[in-house]
Formats: C-alpha cells, structure tokens, sequence
C-alpha cells in the first residue's frame, strides 16, 4: 500500500490568501524551514494503479497536477483517471469542495456517513457529480467494507467510525446549544487495511478528543496520521487571528495535558504523523521550540507530497 499525503495544512493553508501572521507571510516570503502546503487530503492504492482519495480538498486540482500518479494513464485512451473513490471524513468545506474538481465525467464510488451525504445532498452544487457514475455510498456502520469503483475491488478494506468532533461550521445551529447540533457521524475516523499485505494505517484529520474508545482502539497501531491544527487550544486568540479556541472548533490541540501528544503518550503506535496543521501551529516551522517538543514525543509534521509505504 502506498500512501500520499496531497495536503497537510489545514483550512486556509499555508499562507492562507488573508493571512500576515508570522507562519503565513515567511511561508510567503520563502523562508527556508517553513514549506507551503496545500490542505488537507490524502491519496492511498493497494496496487499503485487505483487511487482512493481521503477527503476532497479545495486545493484537489493542484494537488493531482502535483501527482504523477494521479495522471490519467495514456494506455487507457484520450480520458481517464486513477481515482476510483473518495471518502470523506466530514463535511468540511476544505474536505469537501474539490469534489466539484471531479466534475469531468469520471466514474468514483463516493463514501460518507449520512449526516455528510445529507449535507451534500441538501446542496445542489453536487449534483454535478453524476449520480450514476458516481454512487453515493452510506457509512452506516463500523463493520469493514472494501472499498469499491461501481462494483470493482480496490483491494482495500475501509473501517469508518465516529471521532469526537463537531458538525462543519456552515451547518452549526446556535440554538442547540454548545454542540450546536453535532451528531456521531459528523467526524469520523478511518482505518485502512491493503487486503494484500495486511498493512493498515488510521487517518484521523479532524477530532475534539481521544476518549477512552479511540483510545483503544489506535493502541499499538502500525500507523496514525492525526489532526494536527493547533498547537495549543487558544494559540489564535493569543495571536489575535481569531476569537476560537480549538475546542471551540472541535480540533484538540498537541500540546497540554488534554493534548494529542499526552494522549498517544502510552498508546504504543509506532508512526505518528501530525497532519491538517492549522497556519497558526508554531510546529510548523523546522527547529522551533514547538517542533523539537513534537519530535522528541516521537511525532513527525506532514508534508505536502510526504509518501509512506506499507
Ligand atoms: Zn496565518
């Protein structure tokens, strides 16, 4: 199985098009030690051939042009593409709008949970994805499936299962109180597993909390790319980009006591990988305090293009 991280910044990226905070204009300005990156996405295939993409960024056109992989294969005639699914974690709109990107007649099983297909569903812009090359796959339980383009077998087993988190932000409803009306399938986890070899990772880009379930479940874990926005909860009010904390945005932070790196502290996964890096994570740049604090935990910092074999 190999794995392609197509994005790793979070909503926005890095830069982000309105942002002069200190990570966004070095980025700009191409400070060494402080790469663009596009947002979050990833690219994954059992075979090297059939791709399956993890989400569906804004920057999704970019990415693919980036990807040698993801080229249409000239054996295969004028028009044709590598990806044969995407599955999505949310209904974020940086998870979700290059979907229009897929537009070009080709032919993907699309997999969510209910609550993102309704959230689809409710919006008309993607009816341009063709119902009948690309069929809406339900998520409705936990039990492994493989993944599929129509009825075809991509040789990989999807495991999808509620993460703590919260509805996207264009959903939020302000009068049901502090959830703002989050259900279970509006953030999910994924685990992937190569039917071939056996070799399986989590991806993991968004969540609030790893609660006792999650918990269990990613011990010992092979591999982990996991939400990696802020360092810590309050680092864009302290920066004064935002009044939202992460908990506020249903992210938990690295850092602290109630932070991903404590967390995974006695989980025994042996890659960790921070991905979805918000451009306000101080993380972000080689050599800070910050990123020598992730290191040492034993945590990497994706990167745009970063591959993994498995
Ligand atoms: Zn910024």
């Amino acid at each position: 199985m190999l794995i392609k991280v197509l994005g790793s910044a979070a909503g926005g990226g890095l830069p982000q098009i309105n942002c002069n905070c200190r990570n966004c204009a070095d980025a700009r300005a191409g400070v060494p030690g402080l790469a663009p990156r596009t947002q979050s996405s990833v690219a994954v295939s059992g075979d090297g051939k059939s791709w399956v993409l993890l989400n569906a960024s804004p920057d999704l056109r970019q990415q693919i042009a980036a990807t040698p992989q993801l080229a249409p294969d000239p054996a295969l005639g004028l028009r044709s593409s590598p990806i044969r699914a995407v599955v999505l974690t949310n209904g974020d709109l940086d998870h979700i709008a290059g979907l229009v990107s897929l537009r070009e007649g080709l032919s993907l099983n699309l997999y969510a949970s209910r609550e993102v297909h309704a959230a689809l569903d409710a919006n008309g812009i993607f009816n341009a994805l063709d119902r009948t090359l690309v069929p809406r796959v339900v998520l409705a339980g936990e039990e492994p499936i493989e993944l599929r383009q129509g009825d075809v077998g991509l040789g990989l087993t999807l495991e999808a299962f509620p993460v703590p988190g919260k509805v996207a932000l264009y959903l939020e409803d302000p009068a049901a109180g502090p959830a703002f009306g989050t259900r279970a399938g509006d953030t999910l986890g994924l685990k992937i597993t190569d039917r071939t070899n056996g070799g399986a990772f989590y991806f993991i880009p968004g969540c609030a909390a790893v609660d006792d379930r999650l918990a269990a479940r990613l011990r010992g874990a092979e591999l982990v790319l996991f939400d990696g926005t802020l360092y810590t909860d309050d680092e864009m009010i302290a920066q004064e980009l935002s009044a939202k904390t992460g908990k506020r945005m249903g992210h938990i932070s690295m850092s602290g006591p109630e932070g991903s790196m404590a967390a995974f502290d006695k989980l025994d996964v042996r890659r960790r990988i921070f991905t979805h890096i918000n451009n306000s994570n101080p993380a972000l740049r080689e050599g800070s305090p910050e990123r020598r604090a992730v290191e040492a935990a034993g945590w990497e910092v994706a990167c745009d293009g970063m591959e993994i074999g498995l």
